[in-house]
């Protein structure tokens, strides 16, 4: 039995033109995120059998793909609901008061964001997330899927910085890519996300729409 599912869209492949074409959407969607859920899939299988014959010589590169698969499968699930073809513009109410407490003002923050976002150097994510410890949003650089993370934090935005999402559209000019993510983005998710997180849920809740 399959552990992990490929979530459908909650929209069209088209939905999310012209900042977004279809074509891309498609091959994100049906083929990058189907490969992380049958790795991470696979790979549970793959430690089952290690156990099973009691010979754990290949775990430590097993716990590797886990890890990169994993997370690949949960950015790109919150990646998807995080945008809305109704997106954009900015949040209000209790995120708005908390980006401008931790980040100084919301223009700082998004500079903040697309900074990450565009400066990956190889593949990465963009990311805002709910740290915990101190209570506080912070943005962090993502390499891979899961490398340069604050242990416990919770991702409520996510920025997919990966050359596959942009490069049949936007070819190597990644930060005009970025712009185009702002128009996109669906801040009822990312307040949902950043409100289950304040009281301590899992940031990858149940998708909304
Ligand atoms: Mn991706």
């Amino acid at each position: 039995m399959s552990q992990y599912v490929l979530p459908d869209l909650p929209y069209d492949y088209a939905a999310l033109e012209p900042a977004i074409t279809g074509e891309i959407l498609e091959l994100h969607h049906s083929k990058h995120h189907a490969a992380y859920v049958k790795g991470a899939n696979d790979t549970l299988e793959r430690l089952a059998e290690t156990r099973e014959k009691d010979d754990f010589s290949g775990l430590v590169g097993l716990e590797k793909t886990f890890a990169f698969n994993l997370s690949g499968h949960v950015l790109h699930t919150m990646f998807w609901d995080n945008l809305s073809p109704d997106g954009g513009g900015r949040p209000d109410g209790e995120l708005a008061a908390a980006i401008t407490e931790h980040f100084g003002s919301f223009d700082a923050f998004a500079k903040q964001l697309t900074a990450a976002t565009a400066g990956v150097q190889g593949s990465g994510w963009g990311v805002l997330a709910w740290e915990p410890l101190s209570q506080r949003l912070i943005v962090e650089q993502v390499y891979d899927h899961h490398g340069n993370v604050g242990m416990n934090t919770t991702p409520v935005l996510v920025f997919d910085a990966w050359e596959h999402a942009y490069y049949l559209q936007y070819r190597n000019v990644r930060p005009d890519y970025v712009q185009k993510l702002w128009t996109l983005v669906d801040w009822a998710d990312v307040t949902r996300r950043f409100d289950a997180a304040r009281a301590g849920a899992t940031g990858l809740i149940a998708p909304s729409k």
